[in-house]
């Protein structure tokens, strides 16, 4: 009789009342899929803890089996965790180990390891309250305020990350540590941008925003009005106030029953944000777009917490492949340049080719802030594919990195961190704040313990 011989991995099994998944269990495949289906990620085992106090166990059983730690919540971003090898690591799930407490007096949140945004802005709103959330419901707070966090009220509020008050992180040792202004101030710098590569976050201190309503929606033209908008978008946007973030994609839908008709086998170009004002002056700003006459026009005043659906982020996990880049201005060659690749007449396989608006408060550092509390740039370029397969995910990618190389001659180097699917100098994402993270990463974790999506040291 052969037996099949244990792996280091083994040794975690029992912890988290049983839910460690280790290759071959039958819950390994459900445990390991991560948010973006294109992502194949095969860890040494795959723990889902309920309390920090199973997240320190498994933290100290790793460590004691020579595996490596890798802290994962929805997996929105796990496309560049999938890159790198994993046959050592344990992937720490922090999907069920969610809740949010409301202080409406002191206007902050206490958020749970692994909650997603949806469940903080329903916690918030009956205190007529919101938070620096992105824009889609289901990515967590943590991998997306941790790695910086681009908002529609970004360019009045800035990053998200600046909205973190305190972080409680299992730290190497299995130690349960606070990171504030006051304690650890060093790792809580490093963390507002360093993400998962200190330890497990398993509760967050966010400061939440008083805005029981919002001017928001979305404008919407076939992609054929394409040149006149983005053109005018252009404009716009480089005389806009800080009270106004949007975004601009051209999108393209295949024919598919479960869309609506607005969007099923259509090319369109859409404009989505927010504009924080009263209605006459978010009219005023708005003029301008409206005089393209879009067929669609959305834009009111809505509760604050439908915010996060209008951009029409999928409402479930999907396979998708992405490439980034950040522009610092947009001239009429940048239009042009991106217009031949997405415009009228293209044939991309991109969903969506994406401009964010960036400036005002996301471009200004923050006082007391972390390794990223600002962006500098103008534009964030976010171009991204479905990949039900590999050959649409080869397509998807080639075009997601032509577009992308198409602007670059408007590229200022600098990278958005959440929207960074592959990079191969993860320093050039921290520009001259490199060397400090590094140095916070070998105080606090010196054996190399955690994997972050983006590893630093
Ligand atoms: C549909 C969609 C919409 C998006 N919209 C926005 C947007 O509007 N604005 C924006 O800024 N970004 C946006 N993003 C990007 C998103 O913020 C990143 O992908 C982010 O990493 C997602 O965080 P997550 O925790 O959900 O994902 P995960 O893949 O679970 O985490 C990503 C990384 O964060 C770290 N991490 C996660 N959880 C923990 C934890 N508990 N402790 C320590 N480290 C942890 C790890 O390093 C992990 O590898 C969007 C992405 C998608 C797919």
């Amino acid at each position: 009789m052969t037996t099949t011989p244990l792996s280091p991995a083994d040794d975690l099994r029992g912890l988290c009342g049983g839910r460690v998944h280790l290759p071959g269990d039958p819950g390994y495949d459900a445990a390991r899929t991560p948010w973006n289906l294109a992502v194949d990620q095969r860890p040494a085992a795959v723990a889902v803890p309920h309390s920090a106090e199973e997240v320190a166990e498994v933290v100290r059983a790793a460590a004691a089996a020579g595996l490596r730690v890798a802290p994962q919540s929805s997996g929105h971003g796990a496309g560049p965790l999938g890159e790198r090898g994993l046959e050592d690591v344990v992937l720490v799930r922090l999907n069920e180990l969610t809740g949010v407490t409301v202080d409406p007096g002191a206007r902050v949140a206490r958020v749970l390891g692994g909650t997603l945004w949806q469940e903080v802005i329903d916690a918030s709103a009956p205190h007529g309250l919101t938070a620096l959330h992105g824009s889609s419901p289901d990515v967590a707070v943590a991998g997306y305020v941790l790695g910086g966090g681009l908002s529609f009220y970004g360019r009045r509020h800035g990053l998200a990350t600046n909205s973190l008050r305190a972080v409680e992180l299992v730290t190497a040792d299995g130690a349960l540590v606070r990171a504030s202004a006051d304690e650890n101030a060093e790792l809580f710098w490093a963390v507002r941008g360093g993400s998962g590569n200190f330890g497990v976050a398993v509760a967050f201190e966010v400061e939440l925003l008083p805005y029981a309503e919002v001017y928001a929606g979305m404008l919407l033209w076939d992609r054929e009005r394409a040149p006149a908008v983005v053109r005018a978008w252009a404009a716009w946007t480089a005389d806009l106030p800080e009270s106004v973030t949007t975004s601009l994609r051209v999108m393209s839908f295949p024919p598919l029953p479960d869309l609506p008709p607005f969007l099923s086998g259509r090319r369109i170009v859409v404009i989505d944000g927010a504009v924080l004002e009263d209605d006459d002056r978010a009219a005023e700003l708005l003029a301008p777009l409206r005089a393209l006459e879009p067929e669609m026009d959305t834009f009111a005043r809505i509760p604050s917490a439908g915010l996060v659906h209008v951009h029409m982020d999928p409402p479930a996990p999907v396979p998708a492949v992405a490439d980034h880049a950040v522009l610092a201005a947009l001239p009429e060659e940048a239009v042009a340049a991106y217009l031949a690749e997405v415009g009228p007449g293209s044939d991309t396989s991109l969903l969506f080719a994406e401009l964010r608006h960036l400036g005002g408060a996301l471009g200004r550092p923050a006082e007391n802030g972390g390794v990223a509390s600002h962006l500098e740039g103008g534009y964030a370029l976010f171009c991204c594919a479905m990949a039900p397969f590999p050959a649409a995910a080869a397509q998807g990618r080639a075009d997601a990195l032509a577009a992308c190389a198409a602007l670059a001659p408007w590229t200022t180097g600098t990278r958005v961190t959440n929207f960074t699917e592959t990079v191969a100098d993860v320093s050039s994402m921290y520009g001259d704040r490199w060397e400090r993270l590094r140095a916070v990463k070998a105080a606090v974790d010196p054996a190399g313990r955690f994997v972050g999506h983006h590893p630093v040291g």
